[in-house]
């Protein structure tokens, strides 16, 4: 089978693989549509998870199943299916501890293009079938589908590490297609003002249909001035940083009150230390509460999320600004991520609709 490949740190490339093995509780699938994170960029150009050879990108699909373990009950050759980009090992003791993204060891539940072959080729294996993928409901077409491996359960759980509740002041730095779905999360869970931090105008537009209402330049002065230029000097109760450097949680540590807590799914791909303002953090003791973490992926999780969607809660449709078609424009594709031209959010592959 073909894959799209890092060949080394800043080398990309198609190259020829076998077919991953089908284990008794695995599925084979080939995608019907993939879409390009912002990570597969930091992998390859940053080198940020290591070196990797001939590892074939890509974590973001939706797909069709075309092999099933014996001991798969749920699902079967032809099924539609989400995939998440995070798929763990369901039986691990992290797992059992609340921690399945880091079962096995620190992140190994994001297996694809990371431990294992990612999903940009004509076929994938996954791990656990039953606990990792989740039917792809009829409601939902195959573009909109990538939105929710990924971005949706990335975003949102930048919500859940911040804890945002009713009537929280929210302040959202990075508003690509990850903070664009913390915003789309804030506001689900009752934010009462959503501040958003970006540049790009089709990120701003739909930041302002996914409930921000208030809109930080950091290029034009430090965020946490213009937070308390906004709030009065009071700053904000929650954060969720989802873009920036080592050196956004600074910022973000002087724009939190007391009590507060910053939730963060950025992926630090440069930098050796997190720097935290002394003062600002209380000299130790503002009760300013610091979470970072992968996003949960599973089945349960792909099923509710996938619901939202599903149901009408949450309209992901305005995340893929580039659709191609075909193996031949994902190359395309995913230098239009590394560029990031102003009218980016997404870009998507569509294979089979
Ligand atoms: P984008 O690059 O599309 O968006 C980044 C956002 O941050 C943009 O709004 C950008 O503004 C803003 N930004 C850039 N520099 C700064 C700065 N110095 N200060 C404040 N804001 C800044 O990224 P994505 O939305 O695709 O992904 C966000 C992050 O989440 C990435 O690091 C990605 O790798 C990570 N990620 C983490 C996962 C997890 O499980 N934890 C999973 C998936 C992704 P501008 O409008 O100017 O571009
Ligand atoms: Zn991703």
């Amino acid at each position: 089978m073909k894959g799209y490949a890092m060949l080394k740190i800043g080398e990309v490339g198609w190259i020829e693989k076998d077919r991953p093995a089908c284990g008794p509780l695995d599925a084979i699938c080939k995608p019907l549509a993939i879409a390009i994170c912002t990570s597969d960029v930091h992998t390859v150009w940053e080198g940020a998870v290591g070196d990797r050879h001939d590892m074939i990108l890509g974590h973001e699909c939706c797909a069709e199943v075309v092999e099933v373990g014996e001991c798969v009950k749920d699902f079967k050759p032809g099924d539609r299916v989400l995939v998440p980009a995070i798929t763990p090992d369901w039986n691990s003791l992290e797992a059992q501890a609340g921690f399945s993204m880091h079962s096995h060891g620190m992140l190994a539940g994001w297996k694809f293009s990371n431990f294992k072959d990612g999903v940009f080729s004509e076929f994938f294996h996954v791990n656990d079938a039953d606990g990792n993928l989740a039917h792809l409901p009829k409601e939902i077409n195959v573009v909109d589908a990538c939105m929710l491996s990924d971005m949706v359960p990335t975003g949102f759980h930048g919500v859940e590490l911040a804890d945002v509740q009713f009537g929280d002041v929210v302040l959202v730095i990075g508003i690509g297609p990850v903070g664009l779905m913390s915003v789309a999360g804030a506001n689900l869970r009752g934010a009462a003002r959503i501040i958003a931090v970006g540049t790009r105008p089709v990120c701003i537009e739909a930041a302002k249909k996914y409930g921000a209402s208030d809109f930080i330049n950091y290029k034009n002065g430090t965020i946490e001035d213009q937070v308390m230029k906004l709030t009065d000097g009071k700053g904000v109760d929650k954060v969720v940083i989802a873009g920036g450097t080592v050196d956004t949680f600074a910022s973000a540590v002087r724009a939190l009150k007391p009590g507060g807590r910053i939730g963060s799914v950025n992926y630090l791909g440069s930098g050796d230390y997190i720097k935290i303002p002394r003062v600002e953090w209380g000299v130790g003791m503002g009760h300013k509460n610091i979470c970072g973490g992968l996003m949960p992926g599973g089945r349960l999780r792909m099923e509710k999320l996938g619901s939202l969607v599903a149901r009408g809660h949450l309209d992901v449709s305005l995340m893929a600004t580039h659709v191609f078609e075909g193996w031949d424009e994902l190359p395309k594709a995913l230098e239009i991520m590394k560029e990031k031209p102003k009218d980016l959010i997404k870009p998507v592959v569509v294979l089979e609709k």
